[in-house]
């Protein structure tokens, strides 16, 4: 079965060889405080400290250096306004292109001129998420713009999987992968480097609780929309796409589990990253601790939990610190 899959390890170490130089291999330490709640060796993955902040630089670097020259010419466009929207900024900088960026009018100043910063031009229109997809489709039609997707496509799957390739690399010997999941890009490419090098390590999927489309998704046995709220892993939110094409099937053939994380668990996860291990790290990326502190993981040996992001709002960070609970009151708990 796995050699139908999509993205293979072969084509991880491509990726690995052609992004080398351009991403940062992040460290990967032990924390004993961990350790000792789970009872076996915990190491984190500090992806947190990758250039741009999050694993994104990976997937989106090595879909554009695998663009042909025309593609290059024509520039390239997403609609994101998060990690991936600044990954693709940086990456097609670091090309001398200019990656374009569609976002809607509600998007906040600070954002904006983040992803400027990053050397993207910025298009602000409607009002909506929806409305600056639109225009990122407009801008393929009539410009030829290529599309470059957060997770949905084998170039960006493979990018994201070499920070598996560098895991299992430094911990062979790994049993479980806790790996942050929303559209899956991450966790198709941990899954497939970690299990093509090791099969026997497992590797499980952490969302939160409210709006995890493709739990939903894989507990129906094809790709289905949910309705979508506000969390404190806001990086997790958003579908995985009801024509999905690799993620979904990557994620159902070789992920072992998914574990779902409520509020309170990741801001709990976020406090314990700050206060036990120094780290500032936004609510995605804090799903992994999170599970382990809910005691919501079982493993036999080594485990490995991926700090995917630490782009975080410093104010929000700061509440979540003091311990207020309802960050994200219009939803209740
Ligand atoms: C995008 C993102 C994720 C989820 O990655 P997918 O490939 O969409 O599953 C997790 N953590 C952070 C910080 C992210 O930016």
């Amino acid at each position: 079965m796995a050699s139908a899959l999509p993205v293979s390890l072969k084509d991880i170490r491509a990726a690995a060889q052609w992004i080398g130089s351009h991403v940062v291999e992040t460290p990967i330490v032990p924390s004993a405080l961990l350790g000792a709640i789970a009872g076996v060796p915990v190491w984190l993955k500090l992806e947190h400290h990758q250039t741009t902040g999050s694993f994104k630089l990976r997937g989106a670097t090595n879909a554009v250096l695998a663009l042909s020259p025309a593609e290059k010419a024509r520039g390239v466009v997403a609609a994101s306004t998060g990690n991936h929207g600044r990954a693709l900024a940086h990456a097609a900088k670091a090309q001398g292109m200019v990656a374009t960026i569609c976002m809607s009018r509600l998007v906040p100043e600070n954002k904006v001129s983040e992803i400027r910063r990053l050397g993207a031009e910025v298009r602000i229109i409607g009002r909506s998420q929806d409305e600056a997809q639109q225009e990122v489709d407009r801008l393929v039609r009539a410009d030829g713009l290529v599309v470059i997707p957060p997770f949905d496509h084998p170039d960006v799957v493979a990018g994201q999987g070499t920070l598996g390739l560098e895991i299992i690399d430094a911990l062979p010997e790994a049993a479980t992968v806790l790996v942050p999941l929303s559209g899956g890009g991450l966790a198709a490419g941990v899954a497939a480097a970690v299990k093509g090098i090791n099969p026997k390590t497992k590797v499980i999927g952490l969302t939160m609780e409210r709006g995890a489309a493709m739990k939903a998704s894989l507990d129906t046995g094809w790709p289905v929309q949910v309705e979508e709220v506000s969390s404190l892993a806001d990086s997790l939110g958003g579908g995985i796409g009801l024509d999905n094409r690799v993620t979904f099937a990557m994620c159902r053939d070789l992920l072992d589990d998914v574990v779902l994380l409520t509020e309170a668990e990741i801001a709990a996860g976020m406090r314990h990253a700050y206060a036990s291990e120094g780290e500032i790290i936004e609510g995605a990326g804090a799903v992994g601790i999170a599970a382990l502190l809910a005691g919501k993981i079982r493993s036999g040996g080594p485990i490995v939990a991926i700090l995917s992001g630490r782009n975080v709002d410093m104010e929000q960070h700061r509440r979540v610190m003091d311990g207020e609970t309802a960050i994200c009151a219009e939803d209740g708990p």
